[in-house]
C-alpha cells in the first residue's frame, strides 16, 4: 500500500557550536598554560629548534557520508603510507602519498611539494602529470601543518586572539582548553592536565551537511624523539566520526635536506591560480575517496542543456541539477556539492523562469556531493521528496546550525517540508506532465531514488550509469541499474546522468553485455 508522510522541520531552535564559541572566555592564563605544554614537550627552547622534520607513517582513511544507509556505520576506504617533509621555520612542505583503495576506485598516489603560496601536485608514479596544486588544497595543507605536534604551542604563543575557554571533559577527563583565531578559523587546543600535554587540537568549520562541525586532530602515543615530545598516534575526526588514523613509524628531526627539496618548476609557477583558496576537510575528504574536489573556490558555469521539452540539464561543474518545467512550478533533481554551487544554480533558475517557484526538490541519495547543496533549495521553501528511510536524515540537514559560514538557508530560516513515501512511488503532476519518484535501494545507497518521466521515457540517475556523449561505461553499478529499472518494469529510452550527461538505456545494456566503452 501506498504511505506518504509529511513533516515539517522548524529550524528556529536547535544547538549550535558556534554560539557556544561566544562563551566568555575566563580570565587569562592561557599563555602560562602553553608554556607549561611547552615544558612537557621538551621546553621552548627544544620546540624553537627544531627546524624540520621527515615524519613516515601509514594507516587508513574512513567515509562517513558515503555509506550505503544515511547516517550509517563509519567505513574504511583506504589504507596508506606517507613520507611527510616539512619544513618548521615557514610554510614549505612535501608529501609523497601512496594510498591503496579498497573498493572500485584506482589508487591514490601522489606528491605535493608547498613553497609559501605556491604548490606543485604530482599524481600518479614519479613519471605522472604535473600541475600547480589546487589553492584550496594547499590552503588546506598548510592549515593542518599550523597543528602539528611539534608547531602548535609556538602558533599558539604567537596568536594576539588567545583565550582560555571552560574546561571540557574530554573522555572522562577534564581537559583545560584555549581558543584562538587564525585566518577565519577558529582552533581549540585541549590540554591534559595532568601530563599537561596537548590531547587534540580542533578547528571549527562549516560542513554543507553538518553545519557547525568540530574537525579535530587527536594526538596520542607520545615518545620522545631527541629532547621533544612526538605523539605517534594521530587521528582526524569530523563530530566524532573517525577521518583517518596515522601510525606514525618515524620522526627524524633537523634532517640536511636536498636544497632542491621544495622547489617547485618555473612552468608551475607562472600558472595563474584561479580559485580561491579555502582550507577545507571537505576537500580532503574528496581527495581520499580519489573523487573530484576541483570546482571547489572556482565558479563554474551554470549551463541548461535541454534534454526533452521543458527538461533542463543544468551542467558546468561536476555535479549536474536537473530542472523539470510544470504548468505553475518548476520541480529539481538534485542539489549537489554545496552552497556555493546551489546559490548559482537558483539564482540562475530564478532569472530563467521568473514566474515560477522551485516547489520540489528531489535529492537522488544522501551521499555529501549529491545532497551538500540541498539547502539552497530548501531556502527557497522547495518540499523534499525522499523515500521514509532518508526522511530523519534530511530532517537533521535542514536542522543543523550553519552559524560559522551562514548559507542561505541559516541566512533566511524558514519552516522546511519533508515529504516521504514508500509501498510504491510517489507522483507528481500538473495535469499534463507526470513525474514518477521511485525507491532504488542499491549497494551504493539504500535510500537511492530514480526519477521517471513516463512521456518522454527518460530516466534521472546519479553514480550508476554517469553517461557521457551517449556512451557508458562497463561497471557491476550498470548491472545494478539496469536489474532495478527491469524490476520496476519502466518502459526507458534515456538515461539522464547527474554526472555526465545523457545516453541511451541501450547503451546501458550494451555495458552490462560488457560492449559498452
Ligand atoms: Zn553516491
Amino acid at each position: 500500500m501506498r504511505k506518504r508522510v509529511v513533516i515539517i522541520v522548524s529550524i528556529l531552535l536547535g544547538f549550535s557550536l558556534g554560539k557556544s564559541s561566544l562563551l566568555q572566555a575566563q580570565s587569562g592564563d592561557a599563555k602560562a598554560l602553553l608554556e607549561q605544554s611547552a615544558k612537557a614537550m621538551g621546553g621552548l627552547q627544544a620546540l624553537r629548534s627544531l627546524k624540520n622534520q621527515v615524519v613516515e607513517g601509514e594507516g587508513k582513511q574512513f567515509d562517513s557520508s558515503s555509506t550505503p544507509r544515511p547516517g550509517g556505520a563509519t567505513r574504511q576506504i583506504s589504507t596508506f603510507r606517507y613520507t611527510l617533509t616539512r619544513d618548521l621555520t615557514q610554510p614549505r612542505m612535501k608529501l609523497e602519498w601512496d594510498g591503496k583503495s579498497l573498493g572500485a576506485r584506482d589508487d591514490v598516489r601522489f606528491v605535493e611539494i608547498i613553497d609559501g603560496s605556491v604548490g606543485l601536485l604530482q599524481e600518479g608514479s614519479s613519471s605522472g602529470k604535473q600541475s600547480r596544486l589546487h589553492p584550496a588544497r594547499l590552503a588546506t595543507r598548510l592549515r593542518e601543518e599550523k597543528r602539528a605536534a611539534a608547531k602548535i604551542i609556538l602558533v599558539a604563543l604567537g596568536e594576539k586572539s588567545l583565550k582560555r575557554l571552560p574546561d571540557a571533559e574530554l573522555d572522562g577527563k577534564r581537559c583545560q582548553v584555549l581558543a584562538f583565531q587564525d585566518s577565519g578559523d577558529e582552533f581549540r587546543i585541549y590540554l591534559d592536565p595532568t601530563t599537561h600535554l596537548p590531547t587534540q587540537v580542533e578547528i571549527l568549520e562549516d560542513d554543507p551537511l553538518e553545519g557547525d562541525s568540530r574537525y579535530t586532530l587527536r594526538y596520542s602515543d607520545w615518545r620522545k624523539v631527541d629532547s621533544v615530545m612526538i605523539p605517534f598516534g594521530l587521528r582526524l575526526e569530523l563530530n566524532g566520526k573517525p577521518l583517518q588514523e596515522d601510525q606514525i613509524k618515524s620522526v627524524r628531526n633537523n634532517v640536511s635536506l636536498a636544497p632542491d627539496t621544495f622547489s617547485v618548476p618555473e612552468s608551475i609557477r607562472n600558472q595563474k591560480p584561479d580559485a580561491k583558496a579555502i582550507a577545507s576537510q571537505w576537500l580532503l575528504r574528496r581527495v581520499a575517496g580519489n573523487v573530484s574536489y576541483q570546482d571547489l573556490g572556482r565558479n563554474p558555469p551554470v549551463e541548461f542543456v535541454q534534454i526533452a521539452d521543458g527538461v533542463y540539464q543544468i551542467q558546468g561543474s561536476s555535479h549536474n541539477t536537473i530542472i523539470i518545467e510544470m504548468r505553475d512550478y518548476l520541480v529539481a533533481v538534485e542539489g549537489p556539492l554545496y552552497e556555493e554551487r546551489s546559490y548559482q544554480v537558483v539564482k540562475a533558475v530564478k532569472e530563467r523562469f521568473p514566474n515560477k517557484p522551485i516547489r520540489y526538490v528531489i535529492p537522488t541519495h544522501h551521499h555529501l556531493d549529491h545532497a551538500g547543496g540541498i539547502r539552497g533549495f530548501m531556502a527557497e521553501g522547495a518540499i523534499v521528496v525522499v523515500p521514509f528511510i532518508a526522511q530523519s536524515f534530511y530532517a537533521r540537514v535542514a536542522k543543523a546550525p550553519h552559524t560559522l559560514r551562514p548559507d542561505s538557508l541559516e541566512k533566511n530560516r524558514r519552516a522546511v517540508v519533508i515529504e516521504s513515501y514508500g509501498g510504491g512511488y510517489r507522483a507528481l503532476t500538473d495535469g499534463s506532465r507526470q513525474i514518477q519518484i521511485y525507491p532504488m535501494p542499491t549497494s551504493h545507497a539504500v535510500d537511492f531514488q530514480v526519477i521517471y518521466l513516463p512521456r518522454e521515457k527518460i530516466v534521472i540517475e546519479a553514480d550508476h550509469v554517469s553517461p557521457r556523449k551517449g556512451q557508458v561505461r562497463s561497471a557491476p553499478a550498470v548491472k545494478e541499474f539496469v536489474e532495478g529499472i527491469d524490476k520496476l518494469q519502466l518502459d526507458v529510452t534515456t538515461v539522464a546522468g547527474i554526472h555526465g550527461d545523457t545516453a541511451p538505456m541501450q547503451a546501458a545494456r550494451a555495458a552490462v553485455q560488457g560492449g559498452g566503452r
